[in-house]
């Protein structure tokens, strides 16, 4: 109740601030730099962590039973968090240890994180207190906050009406996409190389089928299926459990608004940018709107002044 009040003043605030000031693109920095991340957790959430002595393969299949991307790992011996297991992880042992349906990957099997992992336990998690400002952690408020409930109305920048070619939000070159024919082992490849969270999926004319996430390599430890990389990408998408009809994708003349919209109601990180015969032309992701509109919003304002 006492979260709902603040918030109802922050956003009578925030109006009033709107009318008295044009530099409405700042508004979500604003929002973000006021607001906790503790206002962004769930009331209740489970934290999973992992022993760095837990079997790698036990950790892969505790992240699909938690449906969870990553989590901390802790060393029982030293008593502190020593890094992150995440999908990244599960990525990198198939890509590095896979030869054949036939060879069992013993790095999988048998070793623990910790074998795994050696001393490359480099990257100690980023901890943030629960009262830092949401402007520094990532997509969590985002989705949330950035894009309030209806109740909530926020009043939305000018820039929110511009089409997506116009605000130039996304990637729109060089983009990393695999054919519909090459195999799961091939898409792991651009994972690997490419470093990007997922790869529209186009067929031979180009036009987009589908899009493969990183998280759904993970499908692979939940069916069991990573013994067989040889797949193809048209058979690893048939057999993903969170079957989604088509891709969500735009297009270039959408609005941003729209766009949003889009991402918020399918519950997606990212949309794929299509041209009018389905060829894939960009990537919009939460990180690209993140950067746009929260951490560099003079940015958006200055390219629609000039
Ligand atoms: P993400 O990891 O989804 O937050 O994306 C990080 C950055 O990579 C963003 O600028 C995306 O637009 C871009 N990106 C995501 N997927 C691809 C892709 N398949 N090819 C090229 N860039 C991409």
């Amino acid at each position: 109740m006492e979260k709902i009040l603040i918030r109802q003043i922050m956003f009578q605030e925030m109006r009033e601030e709107l009318k008295n000031s044009e530099a409405d693109a700042e508004m979500y920095m604003k929002f973000m730099k006021s607001h906790c991340c503790y206002e962004a957790i769930p009331t209740s959430c489970k934290l999973v962590i992992f022993d760095t002595t837990l079997q790698v393969k036990k950790a892969f299949f505790a992240l699909v039973a938690n449906g969870l991307r990553a989590a901390p790992l802790w060393d029982s011996k030293t008593q502190r968090f020593v890094g992150m297991l995440t999908i990244t992880d599960f990525i990198n042992i198939l890509h590095r240890y896979y030869r054949s349906p036939l060879v069992q990957m013993n790095e999988l099997e048998r070793h623990q994180i910790g074998t795994w992992r050696g001393d490359s336990f480099k990257c100690v998690p980023a901890i943030l207190q629960p009262l830092s400002s949401q402007y520094r952690s990532r997509r969590q408020p985002l989705r949330r906050h950035l894009f309030p409930t209806e109740k909530e109305t926020v009043p939305k920048p000018c820039f929110m009406q511009k089409t997506i070619q116009d605000v130039g939000i996304g990637t729109f070159r060089n983009i990393a996409t695999v054919q519909q024919t090459a195999s799961v082992y091939d898409a792991l490849s651009v994972f690997v190389e490419r470093r990007v969270s997922a790869l529209p999926v186009v067929n031979e004319q180009g036009k987009v089928v589908a899009l493969y996430s990183r998280f759904d390599v993970i499908n692979l430890a939940a069916q069991k299926t990573y013994n067989n990389l040889n797949m193809s990408m048209q058979e690893a998408i048939r057999r993903r459990c969170c079957f989604i009809e088509g891709v969500i994708k735009c297009l270039p003349d959408e609005t941003l608004e729209t766009v949003i919209d889009r991402i918020i109601k399918a519950e997606v990180h990212r949309l794929v940018l299509v041209d009018k015969e389905d060829v894939c032309r960009g990537i919009i992701s939460l990180s690209d709107l993140l950067q746009a509109m929260v951490l560099s919003p003079a940015g958006i304002d200055a390219l629609l002044a000039s």
